[in-house]
């Protein structure tokens, strides 16, 4: 940390979800920097319940969000965190959390982001007419409930989704609400995906958070930036018996975030031949 061109900076970060409780320790250990909360309504570039659709990519929406902290507050250094569900990308019929976080520091021109991806998510849902009260404790048990809030809005009709329910009674009374608003009598409910309602997807934005201090402790072997790190990599890892091509990487590449400087790295291995397109088709 010594060094660090970070060293009594503060970075604003534009949450309304506590993030800072996931970084800002790490900040302030590994780069020596101060995190502070930009009052900002992140909630404009987009929400999990779908009242605002996300435009562009989570990449991108990170590091607009590092944007907007810094153009309310004026500060030149903000950072940013934005997560994505889906399919895992590694292994497509899992869930997966890829969480993002985002550094833009005006004074030297510098963007750098990072992301970590984890199985271990409670991104699921439950459509229900309310009635089969097993099924709705069951459901409520898998998503950790109530260390995990829920949300709760109709299938089909015009009323807004309840969000950050945490006591049984809270749940079952918007079920009944619910329900009674939708067109087909049935209700949605979900895992609350909100960063401070969630501990399990604050857990990722921390993993998130140390791959980018570690990155950004790290400098240019040409220029100095700060932030060297993997930009990309390029598949096509043989085969362990057969020496056809899979899709695992063969060559990571690594980079300046500021000068053209590249590293490319050969991957120092074969892969299983369960990846195999011809000896596992
Ligand atoms: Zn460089
Ligand atoms: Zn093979």
């Amino acid at each position: 940390m010594d060094g660090s061109p970070f060293r009594g900076v503060v970075a604003f970060l534009a949450t309304m979800h506590g993030k800072q409780w996931a970084l800002r320790a790490l900040l302030r250990r590994h780069l020596g920097m101060g995190l502070r909360v930009a009052q900002v309504d992140t909630d404009a570039l987009g929400t999990f319940t779908g009242e605002v659709a996300r435009v562009g990519s989570a990449r991108e929406t990170v590091v607009r969000k590092a944007r907007l902290g810094m153009a309310v507050t004026g500060s030149p250094v903000g950072l940013g965190s934005e997560g994505a569900f889906g399919p895992h990308p590694v292994a497509p019929w899992m869930p997966a959390d890829v969480e993002y976080v985002a550094l833009v520091d005006d004074r030297s021109g510098l963007t750098v982001v990072e992301s970590a991806v984890s199985a271990e998510t409670n991104h699921a849902h439950l459509t229900t007419d309310g009635r089969d009260r097993p099924a709705v404790l069951a459901f409520l048990r898998r998503v950790g409930f109530p260390h995990h809030a829920v949300v709760v809005r109709p299938v089909a009709g015009p009323g807004r989704p309840e969000k950050g329910l945490r006591r049984l009674a809270d749940v079952l009374a918007a079920l009944g609400r619910a329900c009674a608003g939708s067109a087909d009598g049935r209700a949605v409910l979900a895992a609350d995906l909100r960063a401070h309602l969630n501990p399990t997807r604050m857990r990722v934005i921390a993993a998130a958070g140390q791959r980018l201090v570690r990155r950004l402790a790290t400098a240019c072997p040409a220029c100095a930036a700060p932030g060297f790190g993997r930009l990309g990599s390029e598949g096509g890892l043989p085969c362990r018996d057969c020496g056809t091509p899979t899709p695992h990487d063969v060559v990571l590449i690594h980079g300046c975030a500021r000068c053209p400087y590249r590293l490319r790295r050969p991957v120092a291995d074969l892969a299983d031949p369960g990846s195999c397109p011809r000896c596992n088709p």
